[in-house]
């Protein structure tokens, strides 16, 4: 029986370097926050707490550690403990205001995100700056597509389905700049791309959608459709990893979804020739190895 790992799986680019980063951060005996879990994986954050890196959850949690440091710290003292605390930036971004707070707060700022997030942001600033209405075409909730709207400095509209993008309208002539979540569906991105085109709008269209999320849909989809079994790695609230594990499963009627080796209970009957291995992007290599030899040498 083969045993085989889909040709691109586990830690993007973005997310590698973003906890890289908080590794670097540790060894420097500062006290470090991560602004939101670094990843989404209950496994790495589980991790990183042992060695006592605290997450911040939100805006409110990090005004609170604000007023906790004031309450608590004065002259000196306060001082030297914000200057021995770091908050680093997760791969998503965070809009403007937040960076800036962080930093008013006296915490050292580190900003792990994602290069390709940064350009978003850079895009957008510019583009408010010139009087245009930005478009971003992503999910509203999601912390990236927050944090993009956040560096926008004119109108700003978030548009998540073609039919929002049908009802759009911009003041007479003004330009727009359309640009989108790092993860959102290529064909969605084209369809609102071409409604924007009937509509005449002036402007820029920056397809800012990140190929690793693609190519490990491909990926996972190849193996998928010539394994007999296929197992998924990933975090539960996951997106991406919950959308390749349906991508599996649309291939392959035997696909588990696994967060650690303890989930996976597997039965293979001896007919089995394949068993494909795919992870999402917040997926650790350990992890991956580890149910890789697990399935190796116990089937
Ligand atoms: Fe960066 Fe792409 Fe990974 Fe997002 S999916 S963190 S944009 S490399």
């Amino acid at each position: 029986m083969e045993v085989k790992l889909a040709e691109c799986a586990g830690f993007c680019f973005g997310v590698k370097r973003a906890i890289d980063t908080v590794y670097e951060q540790i060894d420097t005996g500062k006290t470090i926050y991560t602004y939101g879990p670094i990843v989404h994986n209950e496994e790495v954050v589980k991790e990183l707490e042992q060695k006592g890196v605290h997450v911040i959850e939100d805006k409110d949690e990090l005004t609170a550690l604000a007023a906790g440091d004031q309450a608590t710290s004065s002259g000196e003292g306060a001082r030297q403990e914000s200057q021995n605390a770091a908050v680093i930036i997760r791969a998503h971004g965070v809009s403007k205001a937040t960076q800036e707070r962080m930093e008013q707060m006296g915490l050292e700022c580190i900003d792990a995100t994602c290069p390709f997030v940064k350009r978003i942001h850079r895009i957008v600033e510019k583009a408010g700056k010139e009087g245009m209405h930005v478009v971003i075409t992503g999910n509203p909730g999601h912390p990236e597509v927050e944090g993009i709207k956040g560096w926008c400095t004119g109108p700003v509209t978030i548009l998540e389905t073609e039919e929002e993008a049908e009802k759009f309208t911009v003041e007479n002539g003004q330009k727009v700049c359309l640009v989108s979540q790092t993860t959102f569906n290529y064909n969605k991105f084209q369809y609102i791309v071409e409604i924007f085109q009937k509509k005449g709008y002036n402007g820029n269209v920056v397809n800012t959608i990140c190929n690793a999320t693609e190519e490990r849909q491909r990926a996972a989809r190849t193996l998928a459709a010539e394994a007999d079994v296929m197992i998924v790695i990933g975090g539960k609230h996951s997106s991406n990893s919950k959308k390749l594990y349906e991508i599996c499963s649309r291939e392959c009627a035997h696909t588990y979804f696994i967060q650690t080796l303890d989930d996976l209970h597997l039965e293979l009957p001896k007919a089995v020739r394949l068993v494909g291995i795919t992870a999402g992007a917040s997926t650790p290599n350990n992890l991956i190895e580890e149910v890789q030899n697990y399935v190796r040498i116990n089937f």
